[in-house]
């Protein structure tokens, strides 16, 4: 920290001096170089020569004679960095040359063999530089005149997007590169042209661990959705509509590459990070010029023993032949260029405690195992609980209670318990089996020939029963509003709600007192009160009215999500004519095949289901479809954004098809591939590509539990928590 009290009384002797001269402009202009300076000491060499007091100080002086001369307003002014709003839409910025990806490197066998065409296409070990791989998002500067023109994101690698106002921000990207960067512009010995040629820079825009944490901690208690990584924040960040918001996150910047090499008089990548250096960039120090391959091992081997004590991600180690001239041999694959390589780090794992290996029980019935641990940070979040998805799987990975186990994230996003450290287990650790009873009912639990999954069929099963009254309530079917969770509970508890059908029999004055199960500061009861309970009655008699095939994906029936409700609806438009079709009628609909016709058929022909059926249409719940129904749109809340979905959902039980079209019935796009256009990606249980292209984008990352919320409420989630 700046803590010298003598720097700043030589500043503050010296502006009393500069005042003196009063010539505003040229004090503007010292005041300005000054300020950069100490930014520049302080972001990019973290060595500030001058308090915190001394610099607040000198940028109030500026402040004040900025606002008294407006005529000498420059947007690269250091008071400038909060910047103003700028337009709907990032405008595209064509790259000078193209932003290459790089090429991996997943082990030390397939770096060892990017080496071994290096060394074949000069014959011999050539110098190479090795830094760290920043995981943060890409940036293009531009520089005219030594000044900052424009910032671009990577994009599609040929166009990205303007965030010019967006990076001013981030406090260590110099607004005016250093006098002794000038010099090393090429041709700058010839004469000061070379200095007005532009000259486009590149680099990594990323947040740091600590500041991460902070955001989500934030974000969290402010109900918002937390980002992925630090990655994802700082793209999200970086694409801001309003740049008082980046402002706002703490984004450092690491450079490291040039567009275009002639542009400047160094002649390798060492002597460039030199230059970037002098220039006033931040140029991380970690980098070093390897004239052997052991060298190169050993870089690696040590960038990973640091990872975790840097204060800022990394996901591997970028190796770079050092000589321009030497690069200019390789050249470029399409994608990438052969001169550099990208070492990818494993993934990040961690070891915990497996507390307990608990039994959910799922609206179908589906019982399936949970692990529960010790909350353990996983490449940046923290994880406590993660699927083991059936019991095979459970003996598959052979995790016991009690075991040491070693999780990551798939996709860096959802938490996977990868196996037990055996020489941790406890001597009386025992195999897992699936209880042979319901955790819930008690009820005997069945697997079906040929099933991954143990199932609860018991009717009576209060977690289904739960979990049945729920779904049934929920926005995507009848869209009870209000009735929650602990409500639902608490009418479960009291014996009024057993099925879907009892919810049209409360009325106002039963719900009024409904004991909510706790006690004021007086030790009363708190009952549920006579307003709340008035907005359900008439949220529930607002429900008798939905759409036939919002009733049908109401019942919960397996393998039925709304698509293939509205399917089964369509073709059979009243739950008469749905129930007199056989299993073959239904599965000759479109869409429909024989695995949902029979779990249909069978549920609509199953005793206890046929009288709630029965109940429903008793109670006034409309059970057909009138004409014009079928054309029932969604409040349209979606339109302008595009989705794309990756990976498998399970939580929800939908296929993808099913959440596209849910998504589409909403007004959203859905489409198969990423582009900067995305709106969100939704990345499920083992998501691939699209997941990383939609990072290298910048596109914000959903996770199968924010979809559900987007689907519920029809919002999607705000701009300033992508
Ligand atoms: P990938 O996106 O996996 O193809 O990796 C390429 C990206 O790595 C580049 O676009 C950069 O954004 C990023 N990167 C991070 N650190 C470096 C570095 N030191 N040198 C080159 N690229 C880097």
């Amino acid at each position: 920290m700046r803590n010298m009290a003598d720097e700043q009384q030589t500043l503050l002797d010296e502006r009393a001096l500069a005042e003196a001269t009063s010539d505003p402009g040229a004090r503007i202009e010292q005041l300005r170089r000054e300020i950069e300076h100490h930014s520049y000491l302080y972001y990019a060499k973290d060595a500030p020569e001058i308090s915190d007091g001394a610099f607040d100080s000198l940028m109030r002086e500026l402040r004040e004679l900025e606002a008294a001369h407006p005529e000498f307003h420059d947007a690269n002014s250091p008071t400038q960095r909060v910047g103003g709003y700028v337009g709907e839409q990032f405008a595209p910025v064509r790259h000078a040359r193209r932003m290459y990806s790089l090429d991996d490197a997943m082990d030390v066998a397939e770096l060892d063999a990017w080496i071994d065409r290096v060394e074949e296409a000069f014959g011999r070990f050539v110098p190479v530089v090795c830094e760290l791989k920043i995981d943060g998002s890409s940036i293009a500067l531009t520089y005219e005149g030594g000044r900052l023109v424009q910032a671009s994101t990577r994009g599609d690698g040929t166009t990205g997007e303007d965030v010019t106002a967006n990076l001013r921000t981030v406090k260590d990207v110099p607004l005016r590169l250093r006098e002794a960067g000038m010099a090393g512009l090429a041709g700058g010995a010839a004469g000061a042209s070379a200095a007005d040629v532009p000259i486009e820079l590149r680099g990594e825009v990323y947040m740091p661990k600590r500041s991460f944490d902070a955001l989500n901690a934030a974000a969290e208690a402010n109900g918002k959705q937390a980002f992925a990584n630090p990655r994802n924040a700082a793209a999200g960040s970086l694409r801001q509509k309003d740049p008082s918001v980046t402002a706002h996150r703490d984004l450092s910047s690491f450079l490291y590459a040039v567009a275009d090499e002639r542009a400047l008089a160094a002649q390798s990548q060492w002597e460039l990070l030199q230059w970037l250096r002098e220039a006033g960039f931040h140029v991380n120090p970690d980098v070093e010029l390897c004239e052997t391959r052991e060298a190169v091992h050993a870089f690696c081997e040590r960038a990973v023993e640091r990872r975790e004590a840097l204060p800022y991600e990394i996901d591997g180690v970028v190796v770079k032949v050092n000589s321009f001239a030497q690069q200019a041999a390789m050249g470029h694959t399409a994608r990438a260029p052969r001169w550099a390589v990208a070492f990818k780090f494993p993934p990040e794992e961690k070891t915990t405690l497996l507390r307990d290996i608990a039994v959910q029980v799922g609206r179908t019935g589906k019982l399936t195992p949970v692990a529960e641990m010790d909350p353990v940070v996983v490449a940046g979040s923290t994880v406590a609980r993660a699927t083991l998805h059936n019991e095979d799987e459970v003996r598959r990975k052979d995790v016991r209670v009690g075991d040491t186990v070693i999780v990551r994230k798939a996709g860096d996003v959802i938490p996977e318990v990868l196996g037990p450290v055996l020489s941790l287990r406890p001597d009386d650790a025992q195999e897992w089996r699936m209880p042979a009873t319901c955790p819930s009912c008690g009820s005997p639990v069945i697997r079906e020939e040929g099933e991954a999954d143990f199932r609860c069929i018991s009717i009576d099963c209060p977690a289904q029963a739960l979990e049945r009254l729920l779904h049934w309530a929920s926005r995507g079917a009848m869209d009870i509003d209000g009735m929650g969770e602990e409500i639902v509970t608490r009418l479960v508890e009291a014996g009024r709600l057993s099925d879907v059908a009892d919810y049209y029999t409360l009325d106002a004055v039963e719900l009024a007192m409904l004991d909510m199960g706790r006690v004021n500061k007086d030790g009363e009861p708190i009952r549920l009160g006579e307003t709340v309970a008035k907005k359900l009655v008439a949220a529930i008699d607002e429900s008798r009215t939905r759409p036939f095939a919002r009733a049908l994906f109401g019942l919960g029936m397996r393998h039925v999500g709304k698509t293939i409700a509205e399917l089964l609806a369509a073709a059979h438009p009243s739950v008469e004519e749905l129930m007199a079709a056989s299993e073959e009628d239904l599965a000759a609909i479109d869409g429909v095949g024989p695995k949902i016709a029979r779990s249909t058929y069978l549920f609509l022909h199953t005793p206890d289901n046929v009288a709630v059926i029965e109940r429903l249409g008793k109670r006034g719940v409309r059970l057909a479809d009138e004409a014009g129904d079928a054309g029932e749109e969604l409040p349209q809340t979606l339109s302008g954004l595009t989705f794309v979905l990756t990976g498998s959902l399970v939580e929800s039980g939908m296929t993808r098809d099913e959440a596209g079209a849910a998504l589409k019935a909403r007004g959203a796009k859905v489409s198969g591939s990423v582009s900067k256009k995305t709106s969100f990606v939704v990345a499920g249980e083992a998501a691939g590509s699209k997941y990383d292209k939609a990072v290298a984008l910048g596109v914000p990352v959903l996770d199968e539990a924010a979809l559900l919320r987007i689907l519920e409420t029809g919002e999607a989630p705000q701009a300033e928590a992508e």
